[in-house]
């Protein structure tokens, strides 16, 4: 490991002992890689030491930034962030009236499957570790002036990756400082593993994906709906309500003539009755591959007021960076050669 961020207490002491520095290094470096400095740059160390970390290998972050696209419409920039192996990811900086939030990628691909995504369209590749992950911010934000909200939206499914996922979300807490309450991580509806997240001392928001009203439906888009009924995944995300006491929120891609229709309205109403939740709707990003298309403006509309009729809190989400690949994994794969 020459990550400087991928280091603990332990391990940047033996290399700043290895460097003949004097103990006290240790926590510059570790407040330099905080910030995301290149070594280079990491101006109170003594030159001969930044030489030497360069002469090493070491870097401050675990991901580098091998590709940025800002969007000419609203300024969003997507990221392609390479790792030591040559994988790479995506990452979203968005800009919003109160402050900058960060879309992460938690996996290299994805093996959920999801009928209408980019990301799992060659399976998943592998996990990535907290330290990645919180590279991938440190760089997003360094270029813009810090990071207010992380969401875990990226490629990847992060309670598939529990444990350094959950390890992320501490470091972002305890290391950056930034609130429980300004990350969310976004789940295709693990059950047992969003039961083991309310109980989490850095319990983040949790959003679900739902995207579809019932099993029949959901299994034809969603294989995970195979393993978990829409039932459960709802009665879930009320037990997190109940431990966490923070609103759930549901995701709910729109697909022109699929999950669109008035009685999907009714049916979702029904199906999120009973407890304070609030449903994204998003109309769906086509994906080349996927030959699904979006529902119409006015089908959008229509489907967010037979909700508020019903007195169900949503919102329609604005699509950022239309113009820049926007859409989950289609940048990636553009740089690999996947899409053309
Ligand atoms: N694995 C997590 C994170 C996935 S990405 C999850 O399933 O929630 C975040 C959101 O984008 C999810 O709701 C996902 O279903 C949605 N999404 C993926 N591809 C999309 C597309 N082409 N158009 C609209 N939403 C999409």
């Amino acid at each position: 490991m020459s990550a400087l961020i991928a280091m603990d207490e332990a391990q940047l002491a033996a290399l700043v002992k290895e460097c003949g520095q004097p103990p006290f290094r240790a926590k510059q470096l570790r407040e330099y890689a905080l910030k995301g400095t290149p070594v280079e740059g990491m101006s109170s160390l003594p030159k001969s030491m930044r030489d030497l970390l360069v002469a090493k290998g070491v870097t401050a972050l675990a991901a580098t930034v091998v590709q940025s696209k800002t969007s000419a419409i609203d300024g969003t920039t997507k990221f392609l962030f390479a790792f030591g192996d040559g994988n790479v990811v995506e990452g979203v900086l968005m800009k919003y009236e109160y402050g900058n939030s960060v879309c992460v990628s938690t996996q290299v691909g994805c093996a959920m499957g999801c009928k209408f995504c980019a990301s799992t369209l060659d399976g998943k590749v592998r996990d990535l570790t907290a330290a990645e992950m919180l590279s991938e911010v440190i760089a997003a934000g360094s270029a813009a002036g810090g990071v207010n909200h992380v969401v875990l939206m990226g490629s990847g499914e992060p309670l598939d990756n529990y444990g350094e996922v959950t390890e992320f979300i501490r470091r972002l807490c305890v290391d950056l400082g930034m609130s429980k309450r300004h990350i969310a991580l976004s789940t295709c509806g693990l059950c047992e593993a969003m039961d083991r997240l309310s109980k989490e001392e850095y319990a983040p928001v949790l959003t679900v994906s739902l995207h579809a009203p019932n099993d029949e439906l959901r299994k034809r888009i969603m294989p995970i709906a195979n393993r978990y009924p829409v039932r459960e995944v709802v009665a879930a995300a009320k037990r997190y309500f109940d431990s966490t006491s923070r609103r759930v929120i549901f995701e709910y891609s729109l697909i022109d003539g699929f999950n669109d229709t008035p009685e999907c309205a009714k049916e979702l109403a029904a199906l999120v009755k009973g407890f304070p939740c609030h449903i994204n709707l998003i109309r769906l990003n086509p994906v080349k591959e996927r030959g699904l298309a979006g529902s119409s403006k006015a089908a959008v509309a229509a489907f967010s007021d037979a909700l508020t009729g019903y007195g169900v809190s949503n919102t329609v989400r604005r699509t950022l960076g239309a113009d820049i690949d926007g859409a989950c994994g289609q940048l990636r794969r553009k740089f690999l050669g996947g899409e053309k």
